[in-house]
């Protein structure tokens, strides 16, 4: 599928077991961020064909479910070890779509392990059972929705469709998939993988298309009992709306973030700036949790400054095909211009003292803003490029207080030796993951992960993931003789 320098591929739209031209015949562009050269052309599902997938998935539900963990955990299983033997074409299409360097490319590998890891933790999923109300048996059981829709976003598309997916189906669940208009290839090939390991026709739906219509269909649509989302807080409260004024389906949300790094006088300078560096330039700053705001005791703020910046000016900006390349592009013309906006207003609220705009391509160069004012919308809004802000603290008060002072809550962490403060803050800090001495996530099978505050609702990661995918029922069993009171 899809070769730089060769004609545009056109996908299709995988509908119950089958690949079908989108019922318009519409189709949109995805362009190679590197080049400018349109890659394919994609088949973008309006109304009808999200009410023809969740139809196919609302028909296959009954026998998937029955298929029991063990049916539905050797089909599981398949795919991962599909994803591994096909990671160069995975890598190669993400990269096409996304500009991501693919020296970082490591997702098939990580997506396997979810499609593993879940296809055995569906056994975990077990309820309760008691006898403590005289002549009467309680059970409480999990059960699958039924149709689920899953939502991703471009920055890391196919972690994000196998986190999601594989939870759903391990946990009984058919699905509908949207994936963004920005990088639907890889979930298009996943597709091409899911339907070799042989999947039921109807079991897994992967379709294409923007917000409006066809995600936005999804989440208003009747039949669909639940939705796991990840993207933007702003979307994020869209699909909530519309969650609860249609069928009131669950929602789980992963969602923004503007995650604060701490920097302690006892801290290990070297380690917290490659760290909070690597954080901020990953995918080209491209990242739910990188750490968009540094604070910095100001007792040290000179001696880290200038640590940081040497390890920030080296960047070699190239081609995300070639395995030289540390960083790419960013994914296109939106994100660039949304980007170069927050560093005109950044230069104008505080000091630009590296970087900037790139002037190539949609190359941004990682910059860094000191002493913006708190209320500057570089300190308050997410901008999701290799942008940061460092600001001083001189107390750990401050420093919670500022760390604080966001509507996000996804990611904040910490750099110290003193054990104790590690603890403090570790409690204080509001966010759903607190890094100490470190700012990257770690494997979903080793933590949960998700936002507190306006990053989101639910969790990833270990079986809070089936928890997103099952509802919970009582069953009663009561003895023959028993009264016919409420207790
Ligand atoms: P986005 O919100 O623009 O789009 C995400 C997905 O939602 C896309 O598939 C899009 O087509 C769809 N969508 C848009 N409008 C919709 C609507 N009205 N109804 C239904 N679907 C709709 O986000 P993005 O730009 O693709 O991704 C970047 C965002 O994702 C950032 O905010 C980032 O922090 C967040 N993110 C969060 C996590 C996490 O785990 N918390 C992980 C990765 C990315």
């Amino acid at each position: 599928m899809a070769a730089k320098g060769s004609e545009p591929i056109e996908t299709r739209l995988f509908i119950n077991g089958e690949w079908r031209e989108s019922s318009s015949k519409k189709t949109f562009d995805v362009v190679y961020p590197y080049t400018k050269e349109v890659v394919a052309h994609v088949h973008e599902a309006d109304v009808q064909d999200v009410d023809d997938a969740v139809a196919a998935a609302h028909a296959a539900f009954p026998a998937w479910r029955d298929l029991g963990v063990d049916g539905r955990g050797a089909l599981l299983r398949k795919v991962a070890d599909l994803f591994l033997e096909h990671n160069d074409d995975l890598a190669r299409l993400e990269t096409l779509c996304t500009g991501r360097p693919i020296s970082q490319y490591i997702d098939a590998k990580l997506s396997a392990e979810s499609w593993r890891y879940f296809a055995d933790g569906a056994w975990a999923v077990q309820g309760t059972a008691s006898s403590n109300t005289p002549g009467i048996l309680s059970m409480t059981v999990k059960e699958p929705y039924g149709v689920a829709a899953l939502i991703i976003p471009w920055n890391f598309p196919l972690m994000m469709f196998s986190m999601k997916m594989a939870a759903a189906l391990a946990a009984g669940n058919t699905v509908v998939l949207k994936s963004s208009e920005k990088a639907p290839l890889t979930s298009i090939f996943a597709a091409k993988l899911i339907e070799k390991a042989g999947f039921p026709p109807g079991v897994v739906n992967i379709i294409a298309g923007y917000g409006n219509p066809t995600g936005a269909a999804l989440a208003s649509h009747m039949t669909v009992r639940c939705i796991s989302f990840t993207g933007s807080s702003l979307t994020g409260q869209k699909i909530q709306a519309a969650a609860a004024k249609s069928n009131m389906k669950h929602v789980h949300m992963e969602l923004g973030g503007k995650s604060p790094a701490v920097i302690f006088e006892d801290a290990d300078l070297e380690a917290a700036a490659a760290a909070t560096q690597f954080s901020i330039r990953f995918n080209s700053g491209q990242v739910c949790i990188a750490n968009s705001r540094i604070y910095v005791q100001e007792s040290i703020a000179e001696k880290f400054m200038h640590v940081f910046k040497a390890q920030f000016s080296q960047f070699q900006l190239g081609d995300p095909l070639d395995p030289a390349t540390v960083q790419g592009p960013q994914i296109d013309v939106l994100q660039y211009k949304r980007i170069q906006e927050y560093l005109g207003i950044g230069a104008k609220d505080g000091s630009l003292t590296v970087g900037g705009d790139a002037n190539e391509g949609f190359f941004i160069k990682p910059t860094i803003f000191e002493n913006l004012p708190d209320d500057s919308r570089v300190m308050r809004e997410e901008i999701f490029g290799p942008v940061v802000a460092i600001n001083t603290f001189k107390t750990e008060e401050e420093a919670i207080r500022k760390a604080n002072d966001t509507e996000f809550g996804l990611y904040a962490s910490v750099f110290t030796r003193d054990l104790d403060r590690a603890v403090r803050l570790s409690r204080a800090l509001e966010a759903g993951t607190v890094g100490v001495n470190c700012t990257s996530p770690t494997n979903a099978k080793d933590a949960a992960f998700g936002g507190y505050k306006m990053s989101g609702t639910g969790r990833e990661g270990l079986l809070y993931s089936i928890d997103n995918f099952v509802q919970t029922k009582s069953i009663l069993i009561k003895a023959a003789g028993q009264g016919l009171g409420f207790f």
